[in-house]
């Protein structure tokens, strides 16, 4: 092992051997910072393409899983599900057992808290400290290193992770304890599959209305219907040059990646009790939106499908 996270002064310079699991859209452009930062990255997907792509971006591709965690002072993993995160940390693939007893467990996927919580049972059943922090930002984000890092797990785990996390992102949020990370991203995504929605039901009624988009922009954009689904992402093309909306509604951030945020903030409220009924609405109309083939739109894209349901 080259460096040893977490000791030392300073911490967010050092480098060290990290292991990459899941080097998608996301994984790739987040590992590709590591590199950049001067950390040596080994890296695994299941995926040739994703393993040829990232063997372009100076990451040293792994034959197997455990051999991405062998030697590394932390292991990421980047994946598209709970199931596919347990079964990483599962006994079976070898990959905690591979991982030297001081190596941080590092979740950044979105997944389901209870699958969260049993990949910080299994990483502690084998000795390793573990966190898991979900990222809000998307690819552009990624690509940046301007992502925004909500992490869950011990004050230990966190500080050692904290520097490995600032290489890829502009904010390291400690939201609390295991499964805390994935609590925070999923009641943030619900506010926004939400607010979307809203900003998309008021254009349509300003549509039906001769009320013009530029005008409603300027009134809500300063006014109390202010949000980021209006002045960030603003789901019609016009006022916000850079808004998805004036490309065609290429992601982004795809419509499916939102109900699957949806469906896990809808799971976790029926487990915990919590009444979220604009949150269950919102995850039927993206279902709707999905199921009308647009699952690899941009989510503001569900303007289009409200304006027409408005028409007819
Ligand atoms: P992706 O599908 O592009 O990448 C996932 C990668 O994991 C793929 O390359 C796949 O081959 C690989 N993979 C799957 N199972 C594996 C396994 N068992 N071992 C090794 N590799 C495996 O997805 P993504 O867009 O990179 O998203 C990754 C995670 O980040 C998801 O949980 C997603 O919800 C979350 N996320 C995505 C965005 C976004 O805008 N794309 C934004 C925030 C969070």
């Amino acid at each position: 092992m080259r460096g040893h996270i977490g000791a030392g002064k300073d911490r967010g310079m050092e480098m060290a051997v990290i292991g990459f699991i899941g080097l998608g859209n996301m994984g790739l452009p987040m590992a590709s910072n590591l590199v950049r930062a001067g950390h040596e990255v080994r890296g695994y997907d299941t995926s040739p393409d994703a393993r040829d792509a990232a063997v372009a971006r100076g990451v040293r591709i792994m034959a197997e899983a455990p051999h991405a965690a062998t030697g590394c002072a932390a292991v990421i993993t980047m994946l598209p599900s709970g199931a596919a995160v347990r079964a990483v940390y599962a006994e079976a693939s070898g990959v905690l057992r591979a991982a030297p007893a001081d190596c941080l467990m590092i979740d950044c996927s979105t997944i389901d808290v209870e699958s969260a919580c049993a990949a910080h049972a299994m990483a502690g059943q084998a000795g390793k400290r573990s966190i898991d922090a979900p990222v809000s930002g998307g690819v552009g984000g990624a690509a940046a290193a301007t992502l925004t890092f909500m992490a869950g797990g011990t004050d230990d785990a966190f500080g050692a992770a904290r520097p490995v996390l600032a290489a890829m992102g502009a904010r390291v949020v400690h939201c609390g304890a295991a499964g805390a990370g994935q609590a925070a991203k999923i009641c943030n995504n619900m506010i926004l599959g939400i607010s979307m929605i809203a900003v998309s039901e008021a254009f349509a009624l300003a549509d039906r209305l001769g009320l013009s988009r530029q005008a409603l922009f300027d009134v809500a954009a300063n006014s109390s219907g202010q949000c980021w689904s209006l002045t960030s992402y603003c789901p019609v093309p016009g006022p916000v040059p850079a808004s998805p909306a004036n490309h065609g509604y290429r992601p982004g951030f795809a419509a499916a990646l939102m109900l699957k945020d949806l469906s896990l903030s809808q799971a976790a409220a029926a487990q915990s009790g919590a009444v979220t009924e604009l949150g269950a609405h919102a995850m039927r109309l993206y279902r709707d939106f999905i199921e009308a083939g647009h699952g690899g739109d941009d989510f503001s894209a569900i303007f289009r499908m409200i304006a027409e349901r408005s028409v007819s």
